[in-house]
């Protein structure tokens, strides 16, 4: 594709890499010397480039400020002990975003385009790849509509844009999350399974609400009943009752988290027994009353897998047993880091070196 040849590079005369210290790394708040864009214009992708990493600027009319048209993508890379930079199944995300896109109006970025972007933009930022085990590069894809149009339309030019940030281990400190049976975070026949920016901005105000009362986080629950366990946050949810693990099934207000399908796979390759399907708050707040729920867990790109320590609902709250105790949890959780890393095998084939 021509796309992929004309991919324009514009170094960074003053790296800032030597200002970073990558032993006290913050999530979120460091970003490398480039990033890259595109442009949607008359119906094609054009002018792809990698250029130093800075502000851009937009219309004040752009939709994307005013009406939410803007998605988004998570993935990480990280830095192999031999030096290779692998990222996580990046096809992966790459699909999901022109799902979300599709949703709300928005041309599929090309595969060429995605992977290219991204393996140039790797390969010029690679010494930013941090090497410590548990740390890795966040990667940020993320499109948005470039009109300069107020009217209420699918837009006709977007903006595709990869970012990328070196994070610090992720101390995975075990969650306290609040089942949410008054406010909705998706809606059937809503956005809930695309990646769309304005169902994040929706979820704060019910978050900050559990905040204020000691929880890290809510356990979100289907619109219409409250009485199915949707997902947390940005992770998707995961059970261990007796000796099966138990999600919810997806549907059309769950994301489908890459970190949740490798979880399952590597669950199913272990002969363990796996249930999707709709999970009542009451069969997990029972099982939590009578000690049969052994586990529950988040699992999402930032934590790959965060510890649920305690579920409060209808004003009580339930401790869950020891994370130590925590058996297929913890061991998912070695393994996908080992793969990731490159010191486990691969067998599904979801490691991309770049
Ligand atoms: C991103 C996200 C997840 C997790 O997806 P991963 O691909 O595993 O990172 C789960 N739920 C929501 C709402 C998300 O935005």
């Amino acid at each position: 594709m021509v796309v992929t040849e004309s991919i324009r590079i514009e170094r960074t005369k003053h790296s800032r890499i030597s200002q970073v210290d990558f032993a006290n790394l913050p999530f979120g708040k460091i970003y490398t010397d480039h990033m890259f864009m595109a442009d949607y214009r008359d119906g094609e992708w054009k002018n792809s480039r990698v250029v130093p990493y800075g502000h851009i600027s937009i219309s004040p009319a752009t939709p994307a400020i005013h009406y939410g048209q803007a998605i988004f993508e998570g993935m990480k890379a990280m830095k192999s002990p031999s030096g290779d930079v692998l990222v996580f199944r990046p096809a992966d995300n790459w699909m999901r975003l022109n799902v979300s896109g599709e949703r709300i109006c928005m041309p599929p970025v090309p595969e060429e385009l995605f992977m290219e972007g991204l393996s140039t933009l790797i390969s010029l930022d690679q010494n930013w790849v941090p090497k410590d085990e548990g740390s890795s590069l966040y990667i940020r894809p993320f499109l948005f509509s470039a009109d300069e149009y107020i009217g209420i339309r699918p837009s006709e030019n977007f903006t595709f844009m990869i970012i990328l940030s070196p994070v610090g281990p992720y101390y995975s400190t075990p969650v306290k999350v609040k089942i949410e049976t008054q406010f909705t975070r998706a809606a059937e026949g809503g956005t809930g399974y695309a990646k769309a920016g304005g169902n994040y901005g929706a979820a704060l105000y019910p978050a900050k609400l559990a905040q204020d009362e000691g929880y890290h986080q809510l356990l979100w629950t289907d619109g219409k009943t409250h009485q199915y366990i949707e997902e947390s946050g940005t992770m998707n949810v995961m059970f261990v009752v007796d000796d099966t693990l138990i999600t919810p099934a997806l549907s059309d207000s769950i994301l489908a988290g890459i970190t949740r399908d490798s979880v399952l796979k590597l669950a199913r390759k272990w002969g363990m027994r796996v249930e999707e399907r709709k999970v009542s708050v009451t069969e997990i707040m029972e099982a939590a009353r009578n000690g049969r729920l052994r586990e529950a867990f988040g699992a999402g790109t930032a934590a790959t897998i965060a510890h649920i320590e305690l579920i409060g609902f209808e004003g009580k709250d339930y401790y869950l047993p020891a994370i130590t105790e925590r058996k297929f949890a913890n061991k998912v959780y070695e393994e996908l880091e080992g793969i990731k890393r490159g010191t486990r095998p691969d067998p599904f084939g979801w490691i991309t070196k770049m």
